[in-house]
C-alpha cells in the first residue's frame, strides 16, 4: 500500500503552496540524462501520455516540477498548472502546447532557467509520484547558444539530485556507461548509488547479450540497480492509447528475447513504475521524521511571529472588506448630515448673487447714464423697461439647471474626497467604482429635478411680489454685498500696484490717459477736417501723425495693468455712488424698485434660491443620501465573490501581510495534523508484527 507517499504528495502540494524555501522539502523522483537519451520518452511511458514538448531547439529550459495524482475509480484524466490557474485541461496535447510555450518564454540567450514549472496529471491510470523533468545534459554549446550553457545545466541539475530525492539516470544502451554525464553526477552526489536508479532505455538497439551485460552493471553498481526499456511505440499504432502500444511492443520485445527473463534482470516501464513506487515510498518513509521536525519548528516560528506582530488578532478578507465598506457609510452618513438645506442655500444663493452682481454690472454700472438715474422721473420708461430686463435675464438664465448642477458638483466634490479618503488609498479601482455610480445615481436625478425646480419658479418670471420687510432686508443685504465688492475692488488695486510699483504704475497710468486724450483730440480733428471739406489731402494726415514725440517705451503688460486700475477706479467710483443710492431715501420702498435695482434682484434671487433649495432637496439631496449607501451594498458588498474579496484585502499590503501569515499558520497546522496522524501510522506499524 502506497498510503505515505500519496499523504505525503498532498502534503508536498501544501507546503509548496506556502513556500518555496528548501527546509520544507520533501523527496521527488529527479529525471537526468544526455539530450536524446529517451528522457521525454520514458516519462511519457510513465504518464501513458505525449505531454513533453518536442523539438532539436532545446525545449527544455526550465525544471518541470510534475505531480503525479492517482484518481482510482474517476474517469477523468487531465493535466493542472496550478501556478497559471488555468483550470483542468483535458487535452494533452494543450498541456503541451503550453509547456513549450512555458519554456520558450526562456530566451536563447539565457537558454535554461531554474525557476520550476508546476504541473499536476490526475489520472486512475497514473501512480501517485513526484518527479521533476530536467534540460538534458549537453556535450558542447552550439553556435547559438551560450558559452557557459553546459555548466549551466550541470549545476541546475546538480542542485535538484541532493538529498533526499532519488536519481533517474537515464542512459541510452547504444552509447558507452562510461560517456554518461547523468551516472557521473550521480557518482558526484551518491557516491555509493544508495538512492539512483539506472534507466537504460533504447534496449532494441543492442544485441540482447550486450543488453544484460549492461543491465547487471559489473562495472557502475548501483544500489538500486538497472533497469532497461523499450519506450519507443511501433510507428503505427493509432495514437489513441500511447502506453498499451508502448507496453505491448515493449513486451514482444523482451519476450522475444528470453535472455532477458531472467532473475537478476529487470525490465520494462511496468517494473520501472514498481520500482519508482517503492523506492518513493520508501524515501518518504525514511524522511517523514525530519519533514515532521522541519514543520514543527516553522509552525512554532510562524505562531510566533502572529502573536508578536498581530498579538494573535484575527483578520480575514471579509472582515476587512465590510470594515472598509462600513467606513465609508460612516463618512457618508457624516457628510449628509452636514450637507443640509442651509449648506445648500448658501451655495445657491452665493452662485445667483455672484449672477445678480454681473447683470448689474451688465445693464446698469457700465451704462452712460447711470449717473442720472436718481433724477429720473418715476414714470421714465427707459428705467422702468431697464429693471424688467434685468429681473428677466436673472429670472429666464436657466435656474433649474444651473442650480441643479451646482449642487450636483457640490455632491461630487464631497464624494470624491470621501472616495479619497485614507482607507482606500490602495484600491484605486473601488474608488473608481464609487464615483462612477455616485455620478449615474446624480446624472439618473439631474434632469427630473432641474425640471422640477424651473417650473416651480416660472411665476417669478412674470412678478415678483414683496413685502415691506423683504423689502428692507433686501436693501440692507445688498449694502453689504456691494461694500464687498468694493472692497474686493480695492484689493485688486492694491495688489496690481504692489506688484508693479506704485511710481511706475503711475506714470503708465499717465501714459494711457494720455493717448486716450490724443485719441480724442486726433478724432476731432478729423473730424473738423472733413466737414472743412472737399477732401483732405493724404499729406494732412501724415502730418497729423508726425506731432508724435519721441516716448518712453511701455511695456504693452504694464499698459494692461494700467487699464484695468483705471477700470477697477470707475467701478470703485460707481459702486460708492450706488451704495449711497441704496441707503438713500428713495430706497426705502419696493415701489421705487426701478431706482434700486440691485435691492431687486437680490431679492428676486432670494426668492429663486429659497424656492429651488426645496426642490433640489427632495427630488436630488434626499433621494441621493438614500440611495447611496444601498448602492455600495448592491454594487461593491455584494457583488463581490470570495475570491475578489481576497484580492480587495490583499491590495493592502499590511493586510496581505497580515492574511498570509495567518493562511501560513493555518496551512503549518493542517499539514502537522496529516503529518501527526501518519507518524501514528507508521509507529503502529512497526509495533503490530513485534506483539505477535
Ligand atoms: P530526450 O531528449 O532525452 O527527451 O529523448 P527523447 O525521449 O526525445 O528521445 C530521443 C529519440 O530517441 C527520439 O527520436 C525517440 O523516438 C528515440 N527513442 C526513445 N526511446 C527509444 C527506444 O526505446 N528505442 C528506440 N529505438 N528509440 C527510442
Amino acid at each position: 500500500l502506497m498510503m505515505l507517499t500519496k499523504k505525503l504528495i498532498e502534503i508536498r502540494s501544501i507546503l509548496l503552496s506556502i513556500d518555496h524555501n528548501e527546509t520544507l522539502k520533501l523527496p521527488s523522483i529527479v529525471v537526468v540524462g544526455s539530450q536524446s537519451s529517451g528522457k521525454s520518452s520514458v516519462l511519457e511511458a510513465i504518464v501513458g501520455h505525449e505531454f513533453l514538448p518536442k523539438g532539436t531547439n532545446m525545449v527544455t529550459r526550465r525544471p518541470i516540477e510534475l505531480t503525479l495524482v492517482h484518481t482510482p475509480g474517476q474517469d477523468e484524466e487531465y493535466g493542472e498548472f496550478p501556478q497559471l490557474g488555468l483550470g483542468k485541461m483535458h487535452d494533452f496535447s494543450k498541456v503541451q502546447k503550453t509547456l513549450l510555450d512555458m519554456n520558450m518564454a526562456v530566451t536563447d540567450t539565457e537558454c535554461v532557467s531554474d525557476d520550476p514549472i508546476e504541473l499536476r496529471i490526475y489520472s486512475p491510470n497514473v501512480p501517485d509520484l513526484t518527479l521533476i523533468d530536467l534540460p538534458g545534459y549537453i556535450q558542447i554549446a552550439n553556435r547559438n547558444q551560450p558559452p557557459m550553457l553546459k555548466t549551466k545545466i550541470e549545476e541546475l541539475c546538480e542542485k535538484y539530485i541532493r538529498e533526499p530525492n532519488i536519481i533517474l539516470a537515464v542512459c541510452a544502451a547504444n552509447v558507452d556507461l562510461a560517456n554518461s554525464p547523468a551516472l557521473r553526477a550521480s557518482r558526484k552526489l551518491d557516491p555509493l548509488g544508495l538512492r539512483t536508479i539506472g534507466v537504460i532505455t533504447k534496449m532494441d538497439l543492442v544485441p540482447p547479450e550486450m543488453g544484460t551485460a549492461i543491465l547487471r552493471n559489473g562495472d557502475y553498481p548501483l544500489h538500486l540497480g538497472y533497469i532497461g526499456v523499450v519506450c519507443k511505440s511501433p510507428e503505427n499504432h493509432d495514437g489513441s492509447n500511447m502506453t498499451n502500444a508502448l507496453i505491448k511492443n515493449e513486451a514482444s520485445f523482451f519476450h522475444n528475447h528470453h535472455i532477458y527473463n531472467q532473475r537478476d534482470i529487470q525490465v520494462g516501464t511496468a517494473t520501472l513504475r514498481q520500482k519508482l513506487m517503492t523506492v518513493l515510498e520508501q524515501s518518504m518513509g525514511r524522511s517523514l521524521y525530519s519533514i515532521v521536525d522541519a514543520v514543527q519548528r516553522e509552525l512554532e516560528e510562524t505562531r510566533y511571529q502572529f502573536k508578536v506582530q498581530y498579538n494573535d488578532r484575527r483578520v480575514t478578507a471579509e472582515s476587512y472588506m465590510a470594515e472598509t465598506m462600513d467606513g465609508l457609510k460612516h463618512n457618508f452618513k457624516d457628510f449628509s448630515y452636514r450637507f443640509g438645506k442651509p449648506q445648500v442655500r448658501h451655495e445657491v444663493r452665493t452662485m445667483l448673487e455672484q449672477r445678480v452682481l454681473d447683470i448689474c454690472a451688465e445693464h446698469y454700472w457700465s451704462d452712460g447714464k447711470i449717473a442720472d438715474l436718481n433724477k429720473a422721473s418715476p414714470d421714465d420708461l427707459y428705467w422702468l423697461y431697464k429693471i424688467d430686463l434685468a429681473s428677466a435675464a436673472l429670472t429666464k438664465s436657466g435656474i433649474g439647471r444651473s442650480t441643479t448642477q451646482l449642487v450636483v458638483d457640490v455632491l461630487m466634490s464631497n464624494m470624491e474626497r470621501l472616495a479619497n479618503a485614507e482607507q482606500f488609498q490602495y484600491h484605486p479601482e473601488t474608488r473608481k467604482q464609487i464615483l462612477n455610480f455616485t455620478n449615474e445615481i446624480l446624472r439618473s436625478k439631474f434632469l427630473t429635478t432641474s425640471d422640477q425646480v424651473e417650473n416651480t419658479i416660472k411665476p417669478y418670471k412674470y412678478e415678483v411680489e414683496i413685502t415691506d420687510a423683504e423689502w428692507t432686508d433686501g436693501v440692507k443685504r445688498s449694502v453689504v454685498i456691494l461694500e464687498k465688492e468694493l472692497e474686493l475692488c480695492d484689493q485688486m488695486t492694491n495688489n496690481i500696484k504692489n506688484s508693479v510699483g506704485k511710481s511706475k504704475l503711475k506714470s503708465a497710468i499717465r501714459h494711457v490717459l494720455d493717448s486716450d486724450r490724443e485719441d480724442i483730440r486726433r478724432q476731432d480733428r478729423m473730424q473738423q477736417l472733413a466737414e472743412e471739406g472737399n477732401g483732405f489731402s493724404e499729406e494732412l494726415v501724415i502730418n497729423a501723425d508726425d506731432d508724435d514725440d519721441v516716448k518712453p517705451f511701455y511695456n504693452p503688460r504694464l499698459v494692461e495693468k494700467a487699464k484695468e486700475v483705471l477700470f477697477l477706479r470707475d467701478r470703485a467710483m460707481i459702486l460708492k455712488y450706488r451704495i449711497a443710492a441704496l441707503k438713500s431715501r428713495q430706497c426705502k420702498s419696493s415701489d421705487n424698485k426701478q431706482y434700486c435695482p440691485e435691492a431687486f434682484l437680490n431679492i428676486v434671487a432670494e426668492k429663486l434660491t429659497y424656492t429651488a433649495v426645496m426642490f433640489i432637496q427632495v427630488e436630488l439631496l434626499n433621494e441621493f443620501f438614500f440611495q447611496f449607501p444601498r448602492e455600495v451594498d448592491d454594487r461593491l458588498v455584494y457583488q463581490m465573490n470570495r475570491k475578489q474579496i481576497q484580492q480587495f484585502a490583499k491590495e493592502n499590503p499590511p493586510i496581505q501581510k497580515h492574511l498570509s501569515l495567518m493562511e501560513r499558520k493555518a496551512k503549518l497546522e493542517e499539514v502537522m495534523d496529516k503529518l501527526n496522524y501518519l507518524v501514528k501510522r507508521q509507529a503502529d506499524r512497526h509495533e503490530k508484527p513485534r506483539s505477535h
